[in-house]
């Protein structure tokens, strides 16, 4: 990629060298604003379907001012416009992460919270919920947010990873939903079964003879009380449930909570990583946000219960019943994987992963059923998890109005071979009209 400023109206010049063969031109674009900065002669995957593809994009303060041909966006430059000329080179919605822990943990990849947010920025990943946050982590945040660019929800722990209930001291945080702010205060995180302490909750042994059922932290009662305190009290509340014990437990108590009402505080449950068949129809009964992991390890693969053959990160039974149910896509880094959001990308498209010398694994043939395609894969990376932490309307898509948070790739993951996505580089990030990362 090359910067420039052009003199005057030599830009014009330029048209003749670029590809202006686009279908359509974009909508909503003023043509009496003029852009900060312009990305042409490239292709940019929206993730609006109204427009779902462009060549170009200008951005006008923090904001994108609008998506359509590179005739278009070039209209909208002056003198002081920085042209970006991306050669053919895709840009795409940055990366939203329902999940992580990549600030809160960052003491694992040997980070202070600056260091934690460049290695985010690199991976393209311009806005997350962070999912475990105690009053001291909270303080940590608010010291840091004059420096925090990475749009961050955060859930503050009712209960930590055994179970152990705290008192309601999130009461002292009161959640907020400004459109814009980059520290947010989401809701609370309460943990039903086991995972990171002791084991999930499954109905029958995930790996015959050794697993056993797994820690159910709380009864019913319990945690139908926690959920409809916090509900009552405005926040959104995100149940940890592995397995699918658990996750009835977590779809009863939101059910509970809600009484017949939407789901407007979009209640999430997190990970269900074992979705029993006959829980599948509940999340769109009653509204509920499943957030599920994307990355799986197929190399070394372990056996399992022919019981959970069907129910292992069901993607595909998810969206194929109920295409609208947001299914939101998460990395809990770094408890899986490295923090790439490709590999994950990769893994959910094709349910293969590359060893460490380089060989593909591949998954048993109950496993492949669940790949789903590139595009929707994308949706549960960017519109979808932006809408678990209410910022659908300020990013997740590449739309006249929307923050300018984007990514320019190496490569276009719709039309590259599925199985060279996880080699997919992270050339530029923008977060909020700014351009924060640059592969030296
Ligand atoms: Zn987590």
């Amino acid at each position: 990629m090359k910067v420039m400023r052009l003199p005057g109206l030599a830009f014009i010049l330029l048209l003749q060298g670029c590809n202006i063969s686009a279908p359509a031109p974009g909508p909503d674009f003023p043509t009496s604003e003029m852009a900060d900065i312009v990305f042409y002669n490239g292709t940019v995957i929206t993730m609006n379907e109204d427009y779902p593809e462009g060549q170009a994009i200008a951005i006008k303060g923090k904001k994108i001012l609008g998506v359509g041909t590179s005739l278009q966006a070039l209209a909208t430059a002056n003198r002081t416009t920085q042209l970006i000329d991306l050669k053919g080179k895709t840009i795409m919605p940055g990366i939203v992460d329902a999940h992580t822990h990549v600030f809160n943990d960052r003491d694992r990849f040997g980070l202070d919270l600056p260091g934690a947010q460049e290695l985010l920025f690199k991976n393209g990943i311009t806005s997350l919920g962070n999912l475990f946050c105690t009053e001291e982590f909270v303080a940590e945040m608010r010291a840091f947010e004059p420096l925090l660019k990475v749009k961050t929800s955060l859930f503050l722990t009712k209960t930590f990873p055994c179970g152990e209930i705290q008192d309601s001291w999130y009461h002292g945080y009161p959640a907020t939903r400004t459109p814009g702010e980059v520290l947010r205060i989401n809701g609370i995180k309460i943990t039903a079964d086991g995972g990171t302490c002791g084991g999930m909750a499954v109905s029958e042994e995930f790996i015959p003879g050794t697993t056993g059922l797994g820690d159910l932290w709380h009864t019913q009662d319990e945690i139908n009380a926690m959920v409809l305190e916090a509900d009552k009290a405005g926040y959104q509340v995100a149940i940890h449930a592995i397995g699918d014990r658990a996750i009835e437990q977590a779809q009863n108590a939101i059910a509970y909570a809600l009484d017949g009402r939407p789901n407007v505080l979009r209640h999430r449950i997190e990970h269900n990583s074992a979705i029993r068949p006959d829980l599948i129809p509940r999340y769109s009964e009653f509204g509920i946000i499943p957030v599920i992991f994307g990355w799986k390890k197929i190399c070394d693969f372990y056996p399992r219960s022919p019981f959970y053959e069907a129910a292992d990160f069901p993607y595909r039974t998810l969206i194929d019943y109920d295409p609208d149910l947001p299914v939101a896509w998460h990395g809990d880094d770094p408890y899986r994987g490295p923090v790439n959001p490709f590999i994950e990308l990769h893994s959910m498209v094709t349910r293969t992963e590359v060893s460490e010398t380089g060989a593909l694994c591949t998954p048993p043939s109950w496993l492949a059923a669940q790949t789903i395609p590139v595009q929707t894969a994308l949706k549960l990376m960017t519109l979808n998890a932006a809408y678990s932490l209410f910022r659908d309307d300020e990013t997740g898509s590449l739309q006249t109005g929307k923050y300018a948070d984007l990514i320019v790739l190496s490569a276009n993951p719709l039309t590259i071979d599925p199985q060279d996505i996880h080699g997919i580089e992270v050339q530029l990030t923008m977060a909020n009209g700014e351009i924060v990362y640059r592969l030296p």
